[in-house]
């Protein structure tokens, strides 16, 4: 009988010290002391590069630094560079590929453009190719502007205007066209083009391909801060409704699909090191933005420009990392 007492004290005690933990590793003090230190530990990292291939990129400053969380309640974390803006670039392509994932379904994403990874770069073409027209997944830069054909709308100005709305809708702000990265970009897109047209050619794309090219490239181009893709990551993170605005942006039942796909190429050619360190959902982009999700809890949004040679940002997976694990966020290990 005393045994069995015994076990149960120690069983409440477990359960008392963990949920004891667990508060802790939540406190608003305790999320800003380790955001801080993420900030801190890799402010002086300089080690990557700006993007060069689209000439307005290597322009814009590699100091800037800003890493914000909002968790599934609105309430928002931040620190440094946090209100400074950067193009969006790939990271849009979450959102026009969830919003094709509401108007036309779970099924036809996955069956029209795919939801695999690629073993190749973000902007094959032979990938394409190998894969009899295919191409695997909305991420890469073919079932990206895929995405963007299949937007529902009467023109190409219908749909650049639904694009927009959606991603600001996310980040809970009106996003602006960033005009030097657009104009530098739209101006030196025929891979682009050339992608387009043979997805065209397998009888893949919902609009014209080269409009559906111009507006992928706007859609590029849509300035964020840190602190918009981490309500926009909180969106997704809270099943759809902006936790900051309330507003219910998409259904639940497509956040757990956009997520997995997240997890399998958000990361470019390094998905597979980045879901093993950090567990999470993420996507980044080349103007060296990175959002992560941990479902049911926080959106992370951190900017820093300079890239590794797989087109992430250095000194934001670093950061992410070290939130992730300081903050015991990682999903699979709940
Ligand atoms: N607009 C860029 C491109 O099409 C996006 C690339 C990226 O961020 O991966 O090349």
């Amino acid at each position: 009988m005393q045994k069995l007492y015994k076990i149960m004290l120690s069983v409440l005690l477990i359960g008392v010290f963990s949920a004891s933990l667990d508060a802790q590793a939540l406190s608003k003090e305790r999320i800003n002391k380790v955001l801080k230190e993420a900030y801190d530990k890799y402010k002086g990292d300089m080690g990557g590069a700006n993007a060069d291939y689209i000439k307005a990129l290597a322009i814009v400053n590699p100091n800037i630094f800003g890493i914000t969380l909002v968790d599934t309640k609105g309430n928002i974390y931040e620190y440094g560079d946090t209100k400074e803006q950067v193009s969006i670039q790939s990271i849009s392509k979450v959102f026009t590929a969830a919003l094709v994932m509401s108007e036309r379904g779970v099924k036809f994403v996955q069956k029209r453009i795919g939801v695999n990874a690629t073993g190749a770069a973000f902007n094959s073409i032979i990938a394409i190719e190998q894969h009899g027209g295919s191409a695997l997944n909305p991420f890469v830069n073919a079932g990206a502007i895929q995405s963007t054909s299949w937007v529902k709308a009467q023109n190409s100005d219908a749909r650049w205007a639904k694009i927009k709305a959606n991603m600001s809708a996310y980040a809970g702000s009106k996003l602006q066209l960033n005009e030097d990265v657009y104009i530098s970009e739209v101006n030196d897109n025929k891979r682009n083009q050339a992608i387009s047209k043979l997805l065209d050619a397998y009888g893949r794309m919902g609009s014209d391909p080269l409009e559906a090219t111009t507006v992928y490239t706007k859609q590029c181009s849509l300035n964020v801060s840190a602190h918009d893709l981490a309500v926009m990551a909180s969106t997704l993170a809270n099943h759809g409704q902006n936790p900051v605005t309330k507003e219910h942006i998409i259904s639940y039942k497509y956040t757990p699909k956009i997520m997995a796909i997240m997890a399998t190429a958000g990361l470019y050619d390094n998905a597979g090191d980045w879901l093993y360190d950090t567990g999470a959902p993420a996507k980044s982009g080349v103007g060296g933005g990175i959002l992560a999700v941990i479902p049911g809890k926080f959106g992370i949004g951190i900017v820093s420009p300079p890239l590794d040679k797989y087109g992430n940002s250095v000194r934001a997976q670093l950061a992410a990392k070290y939130i992730i694990k300081n903050l015991h966020l990682n999903p699979l290990a709940q």
